[in-house]
């Protein structure tokens, strides 16, 4: 079978793509390559941040290679926190320190469109290709749910009534950023 790197160590999202192309293609986290080391993440957009890791896997391990990097966009905030989204509130990374610092940052306003994104970039034999996913939506002033990760307490998609996290992981993972954009890698995979 085909073998294809996810830059990733993230179980979770391995799973997700896992369960999408495992019938395709082996798909190897950074473990499985013994790839050990701290990939550096300096980009200024999630398609440099994306690419960078995928060109890093190709280049010193030789695999063909997919990486994805997400964050979340607040219009009233001038798009941030964005590539920072991991890091907004200081290092090393803390969720519970970011979400109270975009509460703080958001009192008061009333622009409060929002939308999370995430870029796929794929590099294959000559292929460079990007995918993308967004979900557009809005920051709530208090928390709700206990599901899901990061900023998903504070964001209700449009369409919805409840965030991120008051959603079961199989309806967040069925409308969210990365579902979008892994959904357009794999069509891209088994169209080939
Ligand atoms: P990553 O590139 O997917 O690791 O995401 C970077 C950061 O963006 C995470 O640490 C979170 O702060 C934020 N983020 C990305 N996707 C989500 C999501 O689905 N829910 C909540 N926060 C997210």
């Amino acid at each position: 079978m085909k073998k294809i790197v996810f830059a990733t160590n993230n179980q979770h999202k391995l799973e997700e793509v896992r369960a999408m192309i495992g019938a395709h293609f082996e798909v190897l986290s950074l473990r499985d390559i013994n790839c050990n080391e701290e990939i550096p993440e300096n980009g200024l957009t999630f398609e440099e941040n994306a690419i960078s890791k995928a060109r890093y896997i190709k280049d010193n391990y030789g695999y063909d290679c997919f990486a994805d990097d997400s964050g979340l966009e607040v219009t009233a905030l001038n798009n941030a926190p964005g590539v920072f989204s991991a890091r907004y509130a200081g290092e090393p990374s803390n969720s519970q320190r970011n979400i109270e610092k975009l509460m703080h940052e958001m009192q008061g306003k009333e622009e409060r469109s929002a939308r999370f994104r995430t870029c796929i970039a794929y590099l294959a034999g000559d292929d460079e290709l990007y995918f993308e996913g967004c979900v557009e939506g809005y920051i709530i002033d208090t928390l709700r749910g206990f599901n899901g990760f990061g900023y998903d307490p504070l964001f209700v998609p449009c369409g919805y009534d409840i965030t991120f996290a008051e959603m079961s992981s199989e309806e967040k993972n069925r409308i969210s950023h990365r579902a979008i954009a892994i959904q357009k890698l794999i069509e891209y995979l088994l169209g080939k």
